[in-house]
């Protein structure tokens, strides 16, 4: 299990400030990059929420193990499970966040090992980062699955990262392209003479980045505060899929469920998928398998289902707004 540190639970929306992560866009379909407080659905001439979201989580979700373990702690020669063992203890003796502190520990060990690690450094650490069986051509598979069945023309498939992992190794991951916004915990390289964190994302606030993709405010810059009615917010949580591997990803599985999204689990194939089956009878969960990403496997079954769940739920709100229109023309 790769989970990094055991974290308190919160089920509610998070917020708070975070610096700006912006990416290009990579669509299926001809989805533009959602901007605050557009498309609105209200005056619009066409259905706007046609753009379906699955997100992912990353260590133990598309990665067998946390990515700080393929090459940043080998480098400084720091055993991985002594590591997390440090940072969650003197986490817990000072109270302190266990993202940050691990965050922070990371380069305290490399400065007393005597090894420089920049951004172009963690970066191509990314390269060395494993994935899953099948996450390389998965992208692609979705989406064409995605097309072939949607009837309704408009549809857009967009893949989103949120991850307590560091965003410069993920960028250096052959999977990086795919995504069309990816949040995920970052460093400043010019504070004092180390890294220190820009952006931490914890638990409970990658929910805050749940609620950025189903307002359309994925500005880091911009608050998402602000009240925004149901109707203007372009990818309704009925679209979303949420991927994780356990319980750091509980508040998000939580709050997409809770909101009428859906939610699968993963397990590395072969090994205990106990958590998975806890997330399920708890209702976390719509399904669970094996982290095996190839075409025809149990997760790539499910998943299509419930895409056809969210397409089939497209096309009927879509025909509710119709009607709805011209009940008032
Ligand atoms: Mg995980």
């Amino acid at each position: 299990m790769a989970e990094r540190a055991t974290r308190g639970q919160c089920e509610d929306g998070g917020s708070g400030g975070a610096a700006v992560s912006k990416r290009g866009a990579k669509l299926s379909g001809k989805a533009t990059r959602a901007k605050s407080g557009t498309p609105k659905s209200s005056g619009a001439t066409k259905f706007a929420k046609k753009t379906i979201a699955l997100v992912y989580d990353f260590d133990g979700t598309l990665s067998p193990r946390p990515m700080q373990e393929y090459a940043f702690l080998p480098k400084i020669g720091i055993d991985p499970a002594q590591f997390w063992e440090e940072s969650n203890r003197v986490a817990k003796e000072h109270k302190a966040d266990p993202l940050i502190t691990y965050m922070h520990l990371l380069y305290k060990k490399a400065k007393e090992a005597g090894v420089r690690i920049d951004r172009e450094d963690l970066v191509a650490q990314g390269r060395d980062v494993e994935l899953f069986p099948g996450v390389l051509e998965w992208f692609d598979a979705i989406e064409d699955y995605t097309k072939i069945r949607a009837e309704s023309h408009g549809i857009a498939l967009r893949h989103y990262l949120i991850s307590s992992g560091l965003t410069e190794i993920v960028e250096g991951t052959p999977i990086y392209h795919h995504f069309h916004n990816v949040f995920a915990s970052e460093y400043w390289f010019e504070a004092y003479d180390m890294p220190y964190p820009k952006r931490v994302i914890t638990d409970t606030g990658k929910t805050q980045y749940l609620f950025r993709i189903n307002k359309g405010v994925e500005d880091l810059g911009e608050t998402i505060n602000e009240h925004m009615p149901d109707a203007d917010r372009p990818i309704p949580f009925s679209n979303m899929i949420y991927f994780g591997d356990g319980d750091t990803d509980v508040p998000s599985m939580a709050v997409t469920r809770k909101s009428g999204g859906h939610a699968i689990a993963v397990y590395p194939p072969g090994k205990a998928r106990k958590k998975c089956v806890d997330l399920f009878n708890a209702g976390r969960i719509d399904f669970f398998a094996p982290a095996d990403y190839r075409r025809g496997s149990d997760l790539f079954e499910r998943t299509c289902l419930l895409i056809d769940r969210i397409l089939a739920n497209i096309r009927v709100e879509e025909e509710m707004w119709k009607v709805a229109k011209s009940a008032k023309s």
